[in-house]
């Protein structure tokens, strides 16, 4: 392999370079992507950089010790496969580019809503500057979802003065990722900090200085965020014959393959844009969060370079939300129970979800120890004593 070309300046994207270079990689290799700055981190966007406490988050990497060819404000527009194992062209606004192997790393963009009036998302941090400069003290910042970004931003608004109301279709925030329950704890923090929260509200359209609700009703606002969820990337593969589902579908490799069945071993994709098959899971996981980001393309980077890595991680993300710091590891999909670590009402507590003695899932609120631990034993997979993993005081350890 001589000639490698990732897609995607985010974390996955810098990573890639990073991991081929440190597995021996020593052809040609460029980075192109649509943003024109260096890849950056995105989870400060919507804390310190709107904040106004951070202002370049770019990530630290070595482009020239790289020996990386980072081809900025480009974007790639089609993919040509050649038989399977021998590469292909990037068609690209900066021209056409062969290649031997190839990193998907295209990432994800914001859901928008229908609607004349302007509507902020907050994925890059141009977004993130804009939309700092207009939380001013007292102005109407409405958010539509009350999921991770859209808590992130009102925690941050609230604390600039902005009259900061969440409008959030589910019951409660949170409801998809954690379920209601949970969600549910989360709903005072909003009041708490000034926050106006309306549930079970669907907005129809986005107006000119507000948003029209389903059903009738107005939410004016001077300005409108919307955080309700993001898609993977994938237009510019239509047409390549890579299968594609909610994401760029891979083995536990992250190698993708043909619709027809054909494996692309010249071919990974990584980070919000993979779907990929977990073994751990028996499942395909879309993982829209930092730390698969950043550790996938270790194992991407080995696998197009020939060797057998594979990645059996569970999820782990973190959210800073209305003071506290939120961590959650595994999955509870398909979890049989959830039981409480410490009073929810209190300030730190956990949750847990269990099915028999195995731990699947932990969230914790400001309790980091917690988080730390139970990483440890969801990764074995080591049985826990149910009643012991309840009591707070208790460290979250195997039986
Ligand atoms: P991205 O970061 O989306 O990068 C993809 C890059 O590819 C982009 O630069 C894009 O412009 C480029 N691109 C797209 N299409 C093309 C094309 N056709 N040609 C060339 N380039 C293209 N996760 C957490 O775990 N905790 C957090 O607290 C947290 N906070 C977050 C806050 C914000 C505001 C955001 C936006 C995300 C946050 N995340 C958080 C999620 C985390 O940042 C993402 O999971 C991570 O950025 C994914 O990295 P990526 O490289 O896969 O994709």
């Amino acid at each position: 392999m001589d000639r490698v070309i990732v897609v995607g300046g985010g974390l996955a994207g810098v990573r890639a370079v990073e991991a081929l270079r440190k597995n021996g990689y020593e052809g040609s290799l460029a980075l192109l992507s649509a943003e024109r700055h260096r890849p950056y981190d995105r989870p400060p966007l919507s804390k310190a950089v709107l904040a106004g406490d951070s202002d370049d988050t770019t990530v630290d990497a070595d482009w020239d010790a790289l020996r990386c060819d980072l081809l900025l404000g480009e974007r790639a527009t089609a993919l040509r496969l050649d038989e399977p194992g021998s590469g292909g062209t990037v068609a690209s606004t900066a021209g056409d580019l062969p290649f031997d192997g190839l990193v998907i790393a295209t990432g994800a963009a914001p859901i928008t809503l229908p609607g004349d009036g302007h509507q902020h998302v907050l994925r890059t941090i141009d977004e993130a500057r804009d939309l700092r400069g207009r939380l001013v003290p007292g102005a109407r910042i409405v958010i539509v979802g009350a999921g991770w970004i859209g808590a992130e931003v009102a925690t941050t608004a609230a604390g600039k003065g902005c009259a900061v109301t969440v409008v959030e279709a589910a019951d409660t925030p949170l409801a998809n990722a954690l379920g209601p329950e949970i969600g549910a704890r989360t709903a005072p923090w909003y009041a708490e900090a000034g926050v106006e929260l309306r549930t079970g509200v669907k907005v129809a359209a986005v107006e000119h200085g507000g948003l029209a609700l389903a059903g009738g009703g107005r939410v004016d606002a001077d300005e409108i965020v919307v955080g309700i969820g993001v898609r993977p990337v994938l237009g510019w593969l239509d047409g390549s014959g890579l299968l594609l589902e909610r994401g760029v579908v891979t083995d536990a490799s992250f190698r993708a393959s043909t619709a027809d069945g054909a494996p692309r071993p010249d071919v990974v994709a990584v980070g919000d844009c993979a779907a990929w098959w977990s073994g751990r899971y028996g499942r395909r996981l879309l993982v829209e969060h930092w730390d698969t980001a950043l550790n996938a393309p270790e194992v991407a980077a080995k696998a197009l370079l020939g060797g057998d890595a594979v990645y059996d991680a569970a999820p782990y993300f973190w959210s800073e939300q209305f003071g506290r710091m939120v961590q959650y590891a595994g999955s509870h999909a398909a979890s049989e129970r959830l039981l409480y670590r410490g009073d929810p009402s209190e300030p730190k507590w956990a949750a847990v979800w269990l099915t028999g003695d195995r731990l699947d899932a932990i969230l914790t609120v400001d309790r980091p120890r917690d988080l730390v631990q139970a990483r440890r034993v969801i990764a074995a997979g080591t049985p826990v004593d149910p009643a012991a993993i309840a009591d707070p005081d208790v460290p979250v350890r195997q039986a």
